[in-house]
């Protein structure tokens, strides 16, 4: 599939920049060679790629400083590049830009159990930190399905949600303390401190959620919550995703250790089954379902299937509670996104929906997709309790934003968000001003100016950049 955004290398590979750079994170730790930058330069969903200049990786705040003050000098744009798990194509770049990644940053300094929290390296992946915590009956608060790639860094820079924000909120709620460095060189040190501290501009908040265009966060420092030993889960099939809604909201007031209530419909289901090769889960097939569970010390299991039972509108349901049973039925959910992605390139677009109105955009987003394709796929999925699913769509080609505008003015017409979780990336910078009124972009801007005044943070993500700066395509 030719992924969109392939884009001419419009700038010449600078030797005085590369040699630069290898002065300061080492000659094996910058290339330019098109073999070793590939895996730099592609999205997860092959949608979004583009050349680099140059891959960097440095290993300490230092560097990373250095780097950007290196490319600030050469005016050289840089692309913060984590995982690569991102799904908006802020983590690749678009033509000619140098991908700072944060791979090497992977150390774990200091876990203090009995405070429940660690300072990791911005490289370092959630699979990797739980690793670490858990032999302190500890994990990490923020879950999701690219969990052995995703680094915290860039769930900080995408404010990442996951299956767990109904318990312990989004990345924000994790973040006591940040190191990140700033396009100038310079570097902003907020990692350690007292709890409470109001001494002016909460800048690691600022940056959590700023996707790599104000600074580069280089370390963390975590809240880690109790590794809870009794998790049941329950699937439960509905007719009516109105039933379905209500019945999460009600697991969420009546069950205290509600840890995940998603969501996905039969489409999806049907394309899990068959890209994993495993049996549906009830022999009837429905169109809506939900997975609930509830994790604590004591077994919850009674607590969550007796807030269920007689819950109007269920069809059929399983309960979990030993280990392989759960993974069987989070199995259905966690392999939505790679499911989707076996059958093409898909357009994926995770909205938030008044809860309210879940149920007709439900409806009416297939309506708007098949308007402009009867032949296109639609699978929704996602956090139910928080009104936000991941719209994919198959059957459109990668730069064909048709479908991207269609779904985005409705969920802007019905007092929705345009991005609930994965950010805005280049897939979205277009239409911020759907759900961001000219004021608050104006303000944005603003900030952006003053701590990138040369535009070399990023450029695209967020903003669109203006049609003169944008590289020229094949
Ligand atoms: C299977 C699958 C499931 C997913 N499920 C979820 C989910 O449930 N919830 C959710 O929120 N997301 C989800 N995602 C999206 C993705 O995993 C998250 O956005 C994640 O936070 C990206 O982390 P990363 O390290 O891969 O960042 P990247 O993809 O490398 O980068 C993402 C953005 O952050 C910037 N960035 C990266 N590192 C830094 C840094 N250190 N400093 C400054 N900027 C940086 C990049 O420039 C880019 O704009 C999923 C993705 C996949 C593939």
């Amino acid at each position: 599939v030719a992924p969109r955004n392939r884009l001419v290398c419009n700038a010449h590979v600078s030797d005085s920049l590369a040699a630069r750079l290898a002065t300061i994170v080492g000659t094996g730790n910058v290339f330019a060679d098109a073999d070793r930058r590939a895996t730099y330069e592609t999205d997860w969903t092959r949608r979004f790629s583009g050349p680099a200049r140059l891959v960097a990786r440095p290993g300490s705040t230092a560097e990373v400083a250095a780097v950007l003050g290196a490319c600030a000098d050469a005016g050289a744009a840089v692309v913060p590049q984590g995982g690569n798990t991102g799904l908006v194509g802020g983590s690749v770049p678009r033509g000619g830009e140098v991908v700072l990644s944060t791979l090497r940053l992977t150390s774990i300094e200091s876990l203090d159990a009995a405070a429940g929290e660690v300072t990791v390296g911005a490289g370092l992946t959630v699979a990797a930190l739980n690793e670490a915590a858990a032999a302190h009956g500890l994990r990490f608060g923020v879950d999701l399905a690219s969990r052995d790639s995703a680094t915290l860094g860039g769930m900080a820079a995408t404010n990442a949600g996951g299956i767990n924000v109904v318990r312990y909120g989004m990345m924000r709620a994790q973040v006591l303390g940040m190191e990140a460095a700033l396009p100038d060189g310079g570097i902003v040190s907020r990692l350690f401190g007292v709890g409470r501290d109001n001494t002016g501009y909460d800048l690691p908040n600022l940056f959590v959620g700023s996707e790599g265009t104000l600074a580069v966060v280089s370390k963390l420092r975590l809240r880690l919550v109790p590794m809870l030993p009794q998790r049941a889960v329950v699937l439960l099939a509905f007719d009516t995703l109105g039933a379905a809604i209500e019945t999460a909201l009600r697991a969420r007031r009546e069950v205290e250790a509600l840890t995940a209530a998603e969501c996905f419909f039969a489409e999806g289901l049907d394309l899990v089954c068959r890209h994993a090769g495993i049996p549906a889960p009830f022999t009837g097939r429905w169109p809506y379902y939900i997975l609930l569970e509830a994790a604590a010390r004591t077994d919850q299991s009674m607590a969550l299937a007796g807030a269920v039972a007689d819950a109007p509108g269920v069809r059929d349901s399983a309960l979990a509670t030993d280990a392989r049973d759960r993974t069987r039925l989070w199995a259905y959910r966690d392999r939505h996104t790679e499911a989707i992605n076996a059958e093409g390139v898909p357009h994926k677009l995770d909205v938030a929906i008044p809860l309210a109105r879940l149920d007709e955009f439900a409806k009416e987003v297939r309506a708007v997709v098949l308007d402009l394709s009867p032949a296109a796929q639609v699978v929704l999925f996602g956090h139910i309790a928080e009104g936000n699913l991941h719209v994919n769509i198959l059957g459109f080609a990668p730069d064909d934003e048709r479908p991207d505008e269609a779904v985005l003015r409705l969920v802007a017409s019905m007092g929705g968000s345009i991005s609930a979780e994965h950010g805005i990336g280049v897939a979205k910078a277009r239409w911020l001003e759907l759900t961001r009124p000219p004021a608050d972009i104006a303000a944005m801007r603003a900030v952006k100016a003053a701590l990138d005044p040369r535009g070399i943070m990023n450029p695209g993500v967020l903003f669109p950049r203006p049609e003169s700066q944008v590289p020229r395509r094949e």
